[in-house]
């Protein structure tokens, strides 16, 4: 539910499946990351997870340490 006392913020806020343990953004569905300003954070429980730009950064870092590994 939407009402208009709500903030974006807050109503992400609501939203968040996971937070990404590298940025700390905040998923908000399937495709969307939203990194939060502080104190926006959920206070309750949710899981974590790594965004797609954290991914990428780690799947380069990966393949970089592969390569200097044969090289
Ligand atoms: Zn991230």
């Amino acid at each position: 539910m939407h009402t208009a006392t709500q903030s974006p913020i807050e109503a992400a806020r609501d939203k968040v499946h996971a937070v990404c343990m590298y940025c700390h953004a905040a998923r908000l569905n399937k495709t969307t990351w939203r990194v939060l300003p502080e104190g926006t954070m959920p206070s309750r429980q949710v899981s974590h997870g790594v965004c797609p730009n954290c991914y990428d950064q780690a799947i380069k870092q990966l393949i970089f340490e592969m390569k200097s590994l044969t090289a």
